[in-house]
């Protein structure tokens, strides 16, 4: 039981949300609708401007997100006016700028990135366009692949969530170049050292198996690596056998059966090969993205 001070923090923490506004309360709505895909907007009076090229974003995305899958259900975005509404519903991840689920996205209006430290100024319509497009494939793939129940327990891989929403929504010139991603993975794993074995990872986690311990504070390198590994995916295997890992998984499969029926190989051997491809440098004879 938490002790009196503990007790009252927590009071003063529920009357302090009761009081602050939400984004839900007073909310305006847009409704976009393309290719019978619907998205839903709700925004504070103070973030339509901000909501515009949200809304243009949607109209945008939705064409390119066939590449890979498309909406089922209707998504709603929900613009947060500031960091504490954000933070209520996605709970600790206070350094993101947005939170996709199964049918909604969360994000933080970008009239107030700047403001967060985010970005040194006030993005442009075509960064707040991407990150729709990103958020929106995260949807995409989780409407494919499961149900509103089971989405989050399919056992994707954070390099094929991340790595398959970067590279729709063509962020590759924005991730760490891949002479990175092989200075890190180097660093933990030296060429001709001992393997490790998934599952077995080092203390601090791995950028491309075990990424939660270094999301925070080394996010760039989680979302390099996976950006990276799904364009090498991309690039041996093609779209078609990637959309058949999701159709699989949408019939049933945990993602490693999926992976494993759709590629051919495990999901572990297929991130041994893109370590040995890093480690290797066979990035410097060939394409770094798609
Ligand atoms: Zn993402």
């Amino acid at each position: 039981m938490p002790r009196p001070t503990a007790w009252a923090a927590l009071l003063l923490a529920a009357s302090a949300c009761a009081l602050r506004p939400r984004a839900g309360e007073g909310a305006r709505i847009t409704a976009v609708e393309v290719q019978g895909q619907r998205v839903e907007i709700r925004y504070q009076p103070e973030d339509a401007a901000a909501a515009a090229p949200v809304a243009e974003g949607v109209r945008e995305a939705v064409p390119r997100l066939a590449r890979f899958a498309r909406l089922r259900r209707t998504v709603t975005i929900t613009i947060h006016p500031s960091r504490e509404s954000l933070e209520a519903v996605a709970g600790g991840y206070y350094w993101l700028r947005a939170w996709a689920q199964y049918a909604t996205v969360d994000m933080l209006s970008p009239r107030v990135w700047a403001w967060q430290g985010m970005e040194a100024e006030p993005p442009g319509d075509a960064r707040v366009k991407q990150l729709v497009l990103h958020e929106l494939t995260h949807c995409a793939m989780y409407q494919a692949a499961a149900s509103e129940w089971t989405w989050n327990v399919k056992g994707i891989p954070a390099w094929f969530r991340e790595g398959m929403a970067s590279v729709v929504a063509g962020e590759g010139s924005r991730r760490l170049p891949i002479r990175e991603v092989w200075r890190a993975l180097a660093r933990e794993e030296p060429p001709g050292g001992v393997w490790r074995s998934p599952g077995d990872p080092l203390p601090g986690g791995d950028p491309l198996s075990d990424p939660g311990p270094l999301y925070a504070e080394e996010s760039e390198l989680v979302y390099g690596t996976a950006h990276q590994a799904f364009a090498f995916l991309v690039r041996r295997y093609g779209d078609e056998r990637i959309r058949q890992v999701l159709a699989r998984m949408g019939s049933g499969a945990f993602f490693a059966a999926a992976f494993r029926e759709a590629i051919g190989l495990e999901p572990a051997a297929f991130e041994a090969d893109f370590r040995r491809y890093v480690l290797w440098r066979g990035w410097e004879a060939g394409p770094e993205a798609p």
